[in-house]
């Protein structure tokens, strides 16, 4: 067996990750970022607080030919450069929604966020009222980390627009209300990010988001 995500250098790990999301087409040309978190080992000085960072796929960069030098480091708090191996290199454009669930989820220690078809298509239909997306009771949501008979657990919806600082917004809004009931969200047209204690755990979950918006996506098309 490979080494396993987590036993592996962080940009490193995200290169195995891109490589095998692309080769799914679940990470198209440039689409799609990934991110892995570093804690802050703590005060150096009794005026600095600590503060997190993380790593994140470089903007712009086609996802199947990535290379560990590939990403930036930023902030968790304020979103800025940190560390990067190419003065030129700029995160993500999506790095803010990362910030996000980075900020709420304190054990979130990976982030990743793909755009698939059949995510978009899954909630196609779904009315824009509807900000839960109900999902499949199906032997897979075990992979959320929910294990009931028959749950009744929803996914977060957000809308789509150019302006993802507004998307973000939205997310930071809706979750100082209420947290999801998975550790995923979906932004509609657009794809699932999903996020974990560990990278592996993340990357697993990926898979068993996209179990489930591909499950929904087909069962639509039958009716
Ligand atoms: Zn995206």
């Amino acid at each position: 067996m490979k080494k396993p995500l987590d036993q592996l250098a962080p940009c490193a790990a995200l290169v195995d990750i891109a490589r095998d999301f692309h080769a799914r087409g679940w990470m198209p040309g440039t689409a799609g970022n990934l991110s892995i978190r570093v804690r802050d080992p703590g005060p150096v000085a009794a005026d600095k607080s600590p503060e997190d960072t993380f790593w994140i796929t470089a903007s712009g960069l086609p996802k199947g030919r990535l290379e560990a030098t590939d990403f930036v480091r930023v902030g968790v708090r304020d979103g800025a450069v940190v560390e990067r191996f190419d003065v030129s290199a700029r995160p993500s454009a999506e790095s803010a929604i990362h910030q996000v669930i980075y900020r709420h989820f304190a054990e979130a220690m990976a982030c990743l966020h793909v755009h698939t078809v059949d995510a978009c298509l899954a909630c196609a239909d779904v009315p824009l009222s509807v900000l839960e997306m109900p999902l499949p009771a199906l032997e897979m949501i075990k992979g959320l980390g929910v294990w009931q008979q028959n749950p009744l657990v929803t996914l977060p919806l957000f809308e789509n627009t150019l302006d993802v600082a507004s998307i973000a917004a939205a997310i930071d809004w809706r979750f100082k209300g209420m947290l999801p009931m998975v550790p995923a969200l979906m932004v509609r047209g657009h794809g699932v990010t999903v996020w974990g204690a560990t990278v592996q755990e993340a990357y697993n979950r990926v898979e068993a988001v996209e179990f489930l918006m591909s499950y929904l996506a087909r069962a639509q098309a039958r009716k």
